[in-house]
């Protein structure tokens, strides 16, 4: 039986909550399959990727990185006279949202889907109420996406600091910023500020940004952030927060007190259950209030399924893409798909970039024997100049040219460079298979299948020369 069913005793086939990645993509794959689907957005169509998140952070990145390639065109021969707007940005990255909102508005459209723009309250395991006009619909199945929003801690004052969500339209670009975390938003957001000539410092409780990744990725990354001028402070919070004029006060869990412009926090991001009435249907919850759902992306309750950022399994957009379209393909194509988490390229959009797939070098070392190849360079484009950043790439295979479990890449293009070499990692690669591909010359990313003679290994889990 597939999960058509409208007319006979329900509304609707699905109705969708939260028209994200996620919510968009199993709303329309399964409207495009025949069923009769509304999906529900209380805020604006697209989700925290189109909206507030990776879409315009990519810009912001783009924009910051002017003043890198203003910094070495000297040495090319150019003379760049540069200044910089904020309210430019911040006003064209508005258009293009609205632009991108509404190609996805038109795209749900198309299969013939109904979006209505209300908050949704799950009444039961088949129905829903809308707050605003207090509609009762029903439906066979439900789908939850509302994805997540942005932690703060819980200190005195914390009202007078910021998240992502604001980062994007302050009214003026301030001269000083304070970012509290170690992970992707704190160093990416880092990396923006202070590339637009912000005096950023980044305060974090761990003693390394980025844990989890590569130590060698880690590394790299504090030493460019630091090469940026970005000031780090680690093993310290944000205590409290106060106003002092215009400024934030914040003051530090070591006892030092400091004035900034803005703060911010970018300390992880949580799922948008609250409020939504999943514990009157009995939709079990994990611990940290994501929803929590078997292979195929169904809760506790069967007729309540859940993708995205709200599942908590990966908060990755194209995570919730997969899950979006294998729900669709589950119920309404007959085809019952699971998303394979296992293999997951991932990339920071710091500067300098990192892209991952696969093993850290620590993770790895326990699984077996291990060779690691890793290699440190100036990027050409910056040899004409005084930079002195490295790239770095490293490559963690099984021993003696067998599988490839994990490729990190730091520098100029790693985001790019992983998307393509993730085809390889999942096919099941090997470093013979890199080392028979004709390098292109001249790149960075032929480092990778020119590498000869292992760097270290690991052997019973000890390091060996
Ligand atoms: P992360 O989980 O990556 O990082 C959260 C950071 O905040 C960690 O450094 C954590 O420290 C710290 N932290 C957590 N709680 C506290 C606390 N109470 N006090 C002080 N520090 C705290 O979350 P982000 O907010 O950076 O991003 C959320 C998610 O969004 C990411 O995990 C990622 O999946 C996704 N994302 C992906 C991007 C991409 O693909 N490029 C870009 C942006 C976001 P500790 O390390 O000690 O736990």
């Amino acid at each position: 039986m597939n999960g058509l069913g409208a007319g006979m005793d329900f509304d609707y086939d699905l109705l969708v909550i939260g028209a994200g990645s996620g919510g968009v993509r199993a709303a329309r794959m399964s409207a495009t399959y025949g069923a009769k689907v509304a999906i529900i957005e209380e805020f604006r169509v697209g989700g925290t990727c189109v909206i507030r998140g990776c879409v315009p952070k990519k810009l912001y990145v783009y924009a910051s990185r002017f003043s890198d390639q203003f910094d070495i065109a000297g040495s090319f021969g150019w003379q760049v006279d540069a200044s910089f707007d904020w309210p430019t940005l911040v006003a064209n990255k508005e258009k293009e949202i609205t632009r991108l909102e509404a190609a996805y508005t038109a795209n749900l459209e198309k299969p013939g889907l109904e979006i209505i723009k209300d908050r949704a309250i799950v009444t039961g395991p088949n129905s829903i109420r809308l707050v605003g006009s207090g509609r009762e619909m029903s439906a066979r199945h439900l789908l939850v996406a509302t994805g997540g929003h942005p932690f703060i801690p819980d200190i005195p004052g914390a009202e007078f600091g910021i998240s992502s969500n604001e980062a994007f339209d302050l009214p003026t670009l301030p001269r000083t910023i304070l970012i509290e975390g170690g992970g992707y938003i704190a160093v990416e957001f880092a990396t923006i500020f202070a590339g637009l000539g912000v005096d950023t410092t980044l305060i974090y409780r761990g003693d390394c940004v980025l844990r989890g990744f590569d130590e060698d990725m880690r590394r790299g990354l504090e030493a460019g952030l630091t090469a940026r001028g970005v000031r780090l402070i680690y093993q310290t919070t944000i205590a409290s927060l106060d106003k002092v004029g215009d400024a934030v006060r914040a003051n530090f869990s070591d006892g030092v007190s400091a004035p900034y412009d803005v703060v911010m926090f970018a300390t992880g991001r949580r799922a948008n259950t609250a409020g939504l009435g999943l514990e009157t249907a009995g939709v079990k919850l994990n611990e940290d209030g994501s929803i929590a759902v078997d292979a195929y992306s169904q809760s506790s309750v069967p007729s309540i399924y859940a993708v995205g950022d709200v599942t908590g399994r990966a908060q990755l957009t194209p995570v919730a893409i997969r899950e979006g379209w294998y729900f669709a393909e589950t119920l309404y194509n007959g085809k019952k798909l699971a998303v394979d988490h296992s293999v997951i390229p991932t990339a920071v959009f710091s500067e300098p970039e990192i892209g991952v797939v696969g093993l850290t070098e620590d993770e790895a070392a326990t699984h077996g024997d291990i060779d690691v190849y890793v290699t440190r360079f100036r990027p050409m484009q910056n040899t004409l100049s005084t930079r002195s950043d490295r790239m770095i790439l490293k490559l963690i295979t099984e021993k003696d040219e067998g599988r490839v479990l994990g490729v990190h890449i730091l520098g100029p293009g790693a985001a790019e460079m992983i998307q393509l070499v993730g085809i390889a990692v999942g096919m099941g690669a090997t470093k013979a298979d890199f080392d028979r591909t004709i390098a292109l010359h001249p790149t960075a990313a032929e480092e990778l299948v020119t590498f000869k003679a292992p760097s270290y290994s690991y052997r019973d889990c000890k390091k060996v020369a």
